[in-house]
């Protein structure tokens, strides 16, 4: 099968869709693989190591795109991008549909094969091709308040380890999924003081068990949320309600209660925020202040780690690539009651129910 990577053109995107491991995984079992020129550059890839790999460089994006059979992306696709898509194309990648009705009608106008990395799940249920990212932002949102914390960045100038004779910072995460976990586990060995609130108990049984009682579990209530924003140096927003957008849980008034330069970070702000002062940012400008709290509510957080997150996404995409290029789309989806919820649109059609249902199409 001829298999493209396109570089990524959303802005700041720096991931890119396969490693030089995947394509020689690819070209190995006699795949032709063409990758556009630079397409790993973000990530720290250069186009003679896909070379090595037996990959082809591409200059002419148009000619990618013409050849290809299966186009592998990490964003949704551009405007510019959706225009080359045609029939004949299997395009894998994250599509994140249900909330772009645009970039939907205009897939489902291309006659395209759409799979969507994000509706893939596993024998969990869980969404096997989602977690790596939210591990990544979760383990980087710790990183991202610590800094904010420092007084350069408006913070409150605490350092979240303290040092001999003063207290550590204390952390509070609301949502102990996998976003929750990974910052809780991130604050716990910078040596914070660190709480989780979670409304699932079988969350925080797990978490204490894990952590051997390390991490702190409360059950998420009014008046947890009330305690945690008055102790708290730092607040982790990281709550999911599965097809929701997030609950607002702490207000503009509570705000009030915090000490002064304390760090709001709400990673849920993809899904519209956890916090009522939220608003996206950029990693170009993280931050902002709201009533003295620093809030930081970078919507793609794992772009401005690319390196470890092309390391990490790749690692749980490439077994469906192979099988996508191995067997072709339609075997490698009925073969596989995990991978077959991945299939968005086909031939005009919307296949995934929650999409349909948004925009009221026929299924
Ligand atoms: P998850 O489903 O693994 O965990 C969510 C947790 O929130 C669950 O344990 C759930 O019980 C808990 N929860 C729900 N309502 C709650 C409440 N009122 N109080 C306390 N806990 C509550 O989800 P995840 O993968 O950890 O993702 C969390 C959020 O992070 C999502 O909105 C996701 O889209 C977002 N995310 C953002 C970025 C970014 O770059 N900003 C990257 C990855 C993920």
């Amino acid at each position: 099968m001829h298999i493209a990577v396109p570089k990524e053109i959303k802005n700041h995107e720096y991931r890119v869709a396969l490693t030089p491991a995947g394509a020689r995984e690819l070209t190995g079992r006699g795949h032709a693989v063409s990758m556009q020129a630079g397409a790993g550059e973000g990530a720290g890839f250069n186009d003679s190591d896909y070379e090595a790999a037996g990959a082809r460089i591409e200059g002419d994006v148009e000619a990618l795109w013409q050849y290809a059979e299966l186009v592998l992306k990490v964003k949704e696709p551009q405007a510019e991008e959706v225009a080359r898509l045609t029939s004949r194309h299997v395009l894998f990648t994250y599509l994140h549909l249900a909330a772009e009705e645009t970039l939907t009608r205009g897939l489902m106008q291309s006659g395209a094969t759409c799979i969507a990395y994000e509706t893939i799940t596993d024998a969990q249920g869980k969404l096997p091709l989602l977690a790596p990212m939210s591990t990544v932002a979760g383990r980087m949102a710790i990183q991202a308040g610590a800094h904010s914390l420092e007084k350069a960045q408006g913070g409150s100038g605490v350092l979240l380890p303290g040092v001999p004779g003063v207290a550590p910072g204390k952390v509070t995460v609301i949502g102990g999924g996998v976003v929750g976990e990974n910052a809780a586990r991130m604050a716990l060995g910078l040596g914070a003081d660190v709480t989780v609130l979670d409304k699932s108990l079988a969350r925080l049984d797990m978490l204490d068990e894990r952590y051997q009682g390390r991490i702190k579990t409360v059950y998420s209530t009014a008046d947890a949320l009330d305690h945690a924003v008055r102790e708290s140096d730092m607040i982790v927003g990281a709550v999911l309600i599965p097809g929701a957008a997030a609950p607002k849980l702490i207000t503009r008034a509570m705000l009030a209660d915090m000490k002064p330069g304390s760090v709001l970070v709400d990673v849920a702000i993809d899904q519209g925020g956890c916090f009522e002062t939220s608003k996206p940012t950029t990693h170009a400008a993280p931050t902002y202040l709201v009533d003295g709290i620093v809030h930081y509510c970078v919507a793609n957080m794992p772009g401005g780690v690319a390196r470890t997150s092309t390391l990490g996404l790749t690692n749980a995409t490439l077994p469906f690539v192979l099988a996508l290029a191995d067997k072709g789309w339609r075997e490698a989806l009925s073969d596989d009651r995990h991978f077959l919820p991945g299939l968005n649109v086909h031939a005009g059609k919307i296949i995934y129910p929650a999409v349909a249902d948004a925009f009221g199409l026929e299924r």
